[in-house]
């Protein structure tokens, strides 16, 4: 707890909050939310943009013009702290310059390098006014007043009030302006314990949003005009949520729950983990026209030897078995997944495996990264690190390998029609661009009148990992992905 908050309570906090709020009330200020890393991060800044817009802040993206910066870091690569005070080096000229023209700036730090440093970056950074962890965030109100003040708050607390529950609805205005999808974070933090990975330190224990206030987000998204809801949690697929008559509920019952909301065309998860990837959640594939058949399922190596180094609590065998299973329930899903190469002790025959599982699965995408110690896991210190330059040649014979199964499921949509969200305007003139149900970006003619509608494209093209496409059809196709999609007949890899 930060020392500055010691014995102050939620309503004198919320008090102070309103008092600094009222005295913004004529002055709108300018805020940069610069957010790093993955989609939880992007939420938390958008969550962060509009409890600060209540606060008289509106958003900038010029930094010179930013009354208040916030970093949003993320923690999963290396030296990502060193990379944060650089940062902060180049922040506190901005704010000597600002201070020399008679313009205040406020400077915070956020998000998971935040929580990991904590009060070091204020030691570190004297331009820093005020670090706070991704789970405190809803406090930031009176921590500004704090920072006014020059008391330099920092709160990384786990803390048991429900933080969602007290920042502000997003207002209709300010969603509409982000467009037609939109994120829900249901789920928190990771009780699995990956060797290579900080998020069980960072975000904490698994914690679950109580479905009524997910399904009451998703119906104030809905009616400001969102068609596509994605659930977010570092551990997704581990959802228990706490309904309000004690009953735990899954996230398959949520993904059902969410898709009875009136106006929720589309929905997608993310991430999951294969030791949570529950029967009830597969028959969702099956049974909920609105879940989009597209899976992310990380499974990091195909060597049985690096799952057990790397603490995964499933091996290759388990992941096969579910694929066969989700590919029962969903012919034709497409399906992605995380590598990790050159993971300490991994051979060249760890590598292989890893090459064969990839051979043997097809997937549509994948992310693959060459390992990377993140200090106070417990890879970070093993003695058996592989030389660099064999981790890249992994990678990149990988990453080869996962390029030709992309570009391979691409081009087995060429000739049909798909369901597509109009998501904006395109580049080019007369052109709007969207997302089929496999997440795959198509670019096609049309009236810009069109973002937000779900129309039939019949695929015409392939450019990099786009389609491209004419529309064939407005009506038909924008209920719901438009239909449950044909199987996927891929040149190479074992897609039906
Ligand atoms: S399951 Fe995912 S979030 Fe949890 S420790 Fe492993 S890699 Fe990290």
């Amino acid at each position: 707890m930060d020392e500055n908050r010691v014995g102050m309570t939620t309503a004198q906090e919320t008090a102070q909050a309103q008092q600094h709020e009222a005295r913004d009330e004529t002055v709108r200020k300018k805020v940069l939310i610069k957010s790093y890393g993955c989609q939880m991060n992007a939420y938390d800044a958008t969550r962060m943009a509009d409890l600060l817009a209540g606060q008289g802040y509106d958003e900038t993206e010029a930094v010179d013009q930013a009354d208040l910066v916030v970093l949003n870091t993320c923690h999963i690569r290396e030296k990502a702290a060193e990379k944060v005070y650089s940062e902060l080096g180049r922040l506190r000229v901005l704010k000597r310059e600002r201070a020399e023209a008679g313009l205040e700036t406020t400077i915070a730090v956020a998000g998971c390098v935040a929580q990991a440093e904590g009060a070091e970056i204020l030691h570190r950074s004297p331009a820093v006014d005020l670090v706070v962890g991704p789970q405190s965030y809803h406090r930031l109100p009176a921590m500004l007043a704090q920072a006014a003040q020059h008391r330099r708050p920092v709160d990384t607390e786990f803390p048991v009030d429900d933080k969602f529950g007290a920042l502000p609805r997003p207002q209709s205005r300010r969603i509409r302006a982000r467009g037609h999808t939109a994120f829900v974070t249901v789920q928190e933090g990771c009780d699995k314990f990956c060797s290579f990975c900080v998020v069980p330190y960072t975000r904490g224990a698994e914690a679950s949003r109580p479905p009524e206030k997910v399904l009451e987000e998703i119906r104030h998204l809905s009616e400001a005009g969102v068609r596509e809801i994605t659930l977010l949690g570092q551990n997704v697929n581990a959802y228990h949520g706490e309904a309000a008559d004690g009953r735990l509920w899954s996230l398959a019952r949520l993904l059902e729950a969410a898709a009875s909301i009136e106006g929720v065309a589309r929905l997608r998860y993310t991430t999951s983990h294969p030791r949570d990837m529950g029967d009830d959640l597969i028959a969702a594939h099956r049974d909920l026209p609105q879940l989009m058949p597209y899976l992310h399922l990380p499974v990091q190596s195909g060597s049985d030897a690096m799952l057990a180094a790397m603490n995964r609590k499933h091996d290759r065998a388990l992941y096969l078995r579910l694929i066969d299973k989700v590919r029962a329930a969903c012919p034709g899903i497409a399906l992605s997944s995380d590598f990790i190469v050159g993971f300490p002790g991994e051979s060249d025959a760890d590598f292989n495996d890893t090459m064969r599982l990839v051979e043997e699965i097809g997937f549509a995408a994948a992310f693959s990264f060459k390992y990377s110690r993140r200090p106070g896991t417990p890879a970070a210190t093993r003695a058996a690190q592989v030389e660099d330059d064999v981790a890249s040649a992994r990678l990149h014979a990988l990453q080869a390998l996962i390029l030709a199964q992309q570009t391979a499921f691409n081009r087995a949509t060429i000739g049909r029609t798909l369901a597509v969200l109009v998501e904006k305007p395109g580049r080019h003139p007369g052109q709007v661009t969207g997302k089929s149900p496999y997440l795959q970006p198509v670019h096609f003619d049309a009236s810009p009148a069109l973002v937000g509608d779900i129309v039939a494209v019949r695929i015409e093209g392939q450019i990099a990992n786009s389609l491209s496409g004419r529309l064939i059809g407005h009506g038909a196709a924008t209920h719901a992905s438009g239909s449950r999609p044909a199987a996927v007949a891929l040149a190479s890899g074992g897609l039906p």
